[in-house]
């Protein structure tokens, strides 16, 4: 684990003296960009799984199919973690687990339904806490009531997209979200004390590393317990993929990207805890960059830089 910024995996260790392992979970819901509420298209990277290829992978006697009623989905819950357990226990002995309802948006449903399912979860054996993936047009009052009643857990939080600060950005991903209604949805969770974990993306067509700055510095502003930044990834039958074959795009390079994510760790509030700083993708999907494929190299890569350049978390920021 680096020492020159303050990652999860590191925060969780100090505070409780062991790992965590998060178990990515679909719990059945949907998106509104994606049910034509706001859109059918969805984001432009949303894939069918609703950006979260890892979750629900279950035993192979459960169909998905078969589980599109309600109680059918609750009980499936109890299978995915099983079988996500069976299939972590043989890289990791710990025994700590975070139920991470991934796929789709996680509070897009009414709160009764909500609690089934975040109970559901949180009922099987060595659970210890629950990350839950949303947006923030999804979290009304009453949701971050229900959410509130989740505080006491060891370890909880609420993950939000915010992707890029740079609004042409944000219309060529098509996300129907604006910025302000984002600002007041991560206030209003942490007025409620409820830790926020906010998703960026680097080297998005057309923007700088001042751009990519920017969205760093606006995280900044809403100072969340929590940051995931990745690469841009183009995977196999999403509309960025289609767009990217209709007109292909530069993509960062390796070396860029490790520049820019030791630029925004300079930059970065102290206190944000790193839940990721790149992502591997799904092999079988990823179209490009290919490179992503290596995270251990990437990783390291970031490490070397910090190292030469002395750069720890923070070192840069100013309030
Ligand atoms: S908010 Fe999430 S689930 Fe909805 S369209 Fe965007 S990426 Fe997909």
């Amino acid at each position: 684990m680096s020492e020159r910024y303050l990652s999860i995996n590191a925060f969780l260790k100090q505070k409780f003296g062991s790992k965590f392992i998060k178990l990515s979970i679909d719990g059945g819901f949907t998106c509104p960009n994606r049910d034509g509420t706001l859109d059918r298209g969805g984001c432009l990277f949303c894939s069918e799984q609703g950006s979260g290829e890892y979750a629900g992978i279950v035993a192979p006697e459960f169909e998905k199919a078969q589980a599109s009623a309600s109680a059918q989905i609750e009980s499936s819950i109890s299978a995915q973690i099983e079988s996500q357990k069976a299939l972590v226990s043989k890289k990791w002995t710990a025994r700590n687990y975070i139920a991470y309802f991934q796929n789709f948006t996680n509070t897009y449903d009414s709160v009764d339904r909500l609690k089934l399912r975040y109970d559901k979860a949180l009922a099987e054996p060595e659970i210890k806490g629950l990350a839950i993936a949303t947006r923030a047009d999804c979290l009304d009052d009453c949701v971050i009531e229900l959410l509130k009643s989740y505080r006491h857990l060891p370890v909880f939080w609420v993950e939000i997209g915010v992707q890029t600060s740079k609004q042409d950005s944000r219309d060529w991903l098509n996300l129907h979200q604006s910025l302000s209604l984002l600002e007041s949805r991560v206030k209003a969770l942490k007025e409620a004390g409820i830790p926020v974990v906010l998703h960026v993306i680097a080297g998005l067509p057309g923007e700088t590393k001042e751009d990519f700055m920017a969205t760093i510095a606006f995280v900044n502003r809403l100072a969340p317990f929590g940051i995931k930044i990745h690469m841009l990834n183009i995977l196999k039958g999403t509309a960025l993929a289609h767009a990217y074959g209709e007109a292909p795009f530069e993509l960062l390079s390796r070396d860029v990207y490790i520049e820019w994510i030791v630029e925004a760790l300079a930059h970065l509030r102290p206190d944000i805890t790193i839940h990721r700083l790149t992502g591997d993708g799904p092999r079988a999907l990823l179209i490009e960059p290919l490179w992503i494929r290596d995270k251990r190299a990437v990783l390291n890569g970031i490490e070397k830089q910090l190292r030469e350049q002395s750069i720890v978390q923070g070192c840069q920021w100013q309030d």
